[in-house]
């Protein structure tokens, strides 16, 4: 196919130019927050939290290191690199308010592609009831890069670090783990089948959960808004985006403590289990190295534990410790193996 060729839909970006794009990008935003004073439309936004303390985190995400586009719909990628930094927002016992992207973009993307990407976007915004107030946009040679930053706000005696574990704490970690790398794993298996024979269908059927775990992933603020109303404020708080093992030696660093964390515990959804199988991986292995679950894991002293007993998908998985006695897991059959943050590229390669 000549490269000139024209596609009936297709409207070059050049056709729009950048103000004409970032109108078309932008037409349909809503605000939410009476924090946002002013959006999109001037040199800067304006915003007004009164005596609040605000969150700030940013995302960047590069085409061919963070997403794969062979398998990776604009849409799905749009809500993702929204959730994902509203995930961050969360882990501090916070709310994410206003967000900004800025998008380099070649013209290989056609405007109705961008199209489908800030749709993913403002569902996300929609669902989550975060005002997008700004961005900015430029060309880029080859792929296209995000960079998403959000804004967010926490009360002064309720915000949650990482650094406030303390030894006999409880560790409890939101939903299950694992599954969204074996999304990955699928996908990419499908993606491999595909380059070599570009006859053979996809085979997704049947993994609707990994791969909804994978490229439709949830941040917790059902979570945030369950300890709120169980009268819970964790003593450290992360999200779980580079797998368990990883995050917990975080918490365990920031806060000077050891863990123990038991693999029986780890909660594990069987869509998970099953393809471990399949893949033949040791599950609490996806769950402990795999990434992008976007859970959350956190600590509760222990006079916390009657209130946390009675709430839905939440697991107690282990206990912090004193530094001295290391960060451990106890397997299955109740060896201890210190913990290691190989993170998920590790495992990939
Ligand atoms: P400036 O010249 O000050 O950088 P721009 O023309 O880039 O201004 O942006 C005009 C307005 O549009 C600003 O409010 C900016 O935040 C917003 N904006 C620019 N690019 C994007 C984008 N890709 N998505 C959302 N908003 C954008
Ligand atoms: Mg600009």
């Amino acid at each position: 196919m000549g490269i000139h060729e024209q596609n009936p839909g297709r409207t070059e970006l050049s056709e729009l130019g950048e103000f004409g794009l970032i109108d078309r990008l932008t037409a349909n935003i809503e605000i939410h927050n009476s924090s946002t004073l002013k959006g999109i439309g001037d040199d800067a936004a304006v915003l007004d939290y009164d005596n609040k303390l605000i969150l700030v985190t940013q995302d960047l995400l590069n085409e061919g290191v963070h997403f794969d586009l062979a398998y990776t719909p604009l849409k799905h990628l749009g809500y993702k690199a929204a959730v994902v930094n509203f995930s961050d927002i969360y882990a501090m016992n916070g709310q994410p308010r206003q967000l900004i992207i800025g998008i380099s973009v070649s013209n290989r993307f056609s405007v109705e592609a961008l199209e489908e990407f800030y749709n993913g976007l403002k569902i996300a915004c929609d669902k989550y009831g975060v005002d997008m107030v700004g961005g900015d946009t430029t060309s880029s040679r080859t792929g296209f890069f995000i960079s998403i930053t959000v804004i967010g706000e926490a009360e002064r005696d309720k915000v949650v670090y990482r650094n406030g574990a303390k030894p006999n704490d409880l560790i409890c970690v939101s939903g299950d783990l694992g599954g969204a790398y074996m999304g990955l794993l699928v996908l990419e298996r499908e993606k491999k089948a595909f380059l070599s024979n570009p006859a053979v269908q996809p085979e997704l059927e049947g993994n609707d959960y990994v791969l909804e775990r994978q490229l439709k992933p949830e941040a917790r603020r059902d979570v945030i808004r369950m300890l709120h109303d169980a009268g819970i404020v964790p003593s450290s708080m992360i999200d779980i985006s580079d797998g368990l093992a990883s995050e917990l030696l975080h918490i365990c660093q920031q806060s000077g403590t050891g863990c123990a964390v038991y693999e029986e515990k780890i909660p594990i959804d069987p869509a998970t289990l099953l393809l471990c199988e399949e893949f033949k991986i040791i599950p609490s292995v996806a769950a402990l190295n795999g990434g992008e679950d976007y859970e959350l894991l956190f600590t509760i002293p222990l006079s916390d534990y009657e209130k946390i007993q009675g709430l839905p998908g939440i697991s107690v998985i282990g206990h912090i410790t004193e530094a001295s006695e290391g960060k451990n897991l106890i397997t299955n059959d109740r060896k201890l193996i210190p913990l290691q943050a190989q993170g998920w590229n590790h495992m990939r390669s």
